[in-house]
């Protein structure tokens, strides 16, 4: 197995690690927050576990050193090596909005779903997701706190709209707030903010709600699952509110016109396409499929579809 790490230091004693959800590149990304209580935020796959430990040893955690693993949501390509990473850490505590919880305990019914969406490609995408004895799983509510260890923390603050088991995480001494994907994906190679906006949980209002909620945070920088660090963050959340009101306008108009989800895809890209670079002007196709992997433009309009089925 190929355990190549890159680790980019990005100050505050936070070092981003690419996680590699199927062997790409630049698509994942889990933190490590190398404190007095060692934290990992987000550990990927279940592919991405070696990887993951891999990095960890290059920078001096072993495993009874790890403090904590948290994800933001429970999607396989943040927690799916919730399972794996848990027992290369016996002493970590597994953090999750409540949510969330009982599906990293018993994973049979979330990996049931995840097979009926992405049949066969699931084994090369995530892997199988293992259960984590429930009593190492902590559950947070509307808000937890995460103990970093000589006074830092790091808060959780509930964001569902992309998922009904979202938290976003601020880093008291940073400033630095994890978004997973609650402000939709930041492609760096392009600058690039585009939705995500999956079924079954999408919803517009909860997921504006969300974006308000961390501006009202005043975090100094955000750190996306997909993919790194932003600085620029007001500019950027704004920008994430702006795309999912762009991308509902869009689908509602197919639903209005009683496309197929086909040709609602067609129309919403078409629409679309010139607001990223990664799509519009100079395609770098291979940028492009990257990404289409990770939040395809089919899965954001049916789960807008969804959500404005669910309104109607
Ligand atoms: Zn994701």
């Amino acid at each position: 197995m190929d355990t190549t790490t890159t680790i980019t230091p990005l100050g505050g004693d936070v070092y981003e690690i690419d996680t590699r959800m199927a062997g790409h590149t630049g698509i994942t990304a889990g933190y490590l927050i190398l404190s007095d209580r060692p934290c990992l935020v987000e550990p990927g796959t279940s592919g991405s576990a070696p990887v993951v430990q891999a990095a960890l040893r290059e920078m001096g955690v072993g495993p009874d050193d790890l403090a904590t693993v948290v994800v933001t949501h429970i999607h396989l390509d943040h927690a799916g090596g919730v399972g794996d990473i848990a027992k290369m850490y016996p002493r970590a505590e597994v953090v999750v909005h409540e949510k969330g919880a009982r599906h990293l305990a018993d994973p049979s019914r979330l990996m049931r779903s995840a097979r009926m969406v992405y049949g066969d490609s699931l084994d090369t995408l995530f892997g199988e997701l293992k259960p984590t004895d429930a009593a190492r799983i902590r559950a947070v509510e509307d808000t937890g706190v995460i103990d970093l260890g000589g006074g830092r923390r790091l808060e959780s603050h509930y964001s569902p709209g992309h998922a009904k088991h979202h938290v976003g995480l601020m880093d008291s001494q940073t400033g630095d707030l994890y978004v997973g994907d609650a402000a939709g994906i930041y492609i760096p190679e392009t600058a690039d903010v585009k939705p995500a906006t999956p079924p079954p949980d999408f919803d517009l209002d909860t997921a504006l709600a969300s974006l308000a909620r961390f501006r009202s945070l005043g975090p100094q920088r955000l750190l996306f699952a997909h993919y790194g660090p932003v600085s620029e963050v007001d500019d950027t959340l704004e920008r994430s509110a702006e795309e999912l009101r762009v991308w509902v306008d869009a689908v509602q108009d197919a639903k209005d016109q009683d496309l197929d989800l086909d040709h609602a895809v067609a129309m919403v890209v078409d629409r679309t396409k010139d607001r990223y670079a990664v799509t519009g002007g100079d395609i770098d196709p291979e940028l492009a499929a990257k990404y289409e992997l990770l939040s395809s433009a089919r899965s954001n309009v049916a789960g807008i579809m969804h959500a404005l089925g669910k309104h109607a």
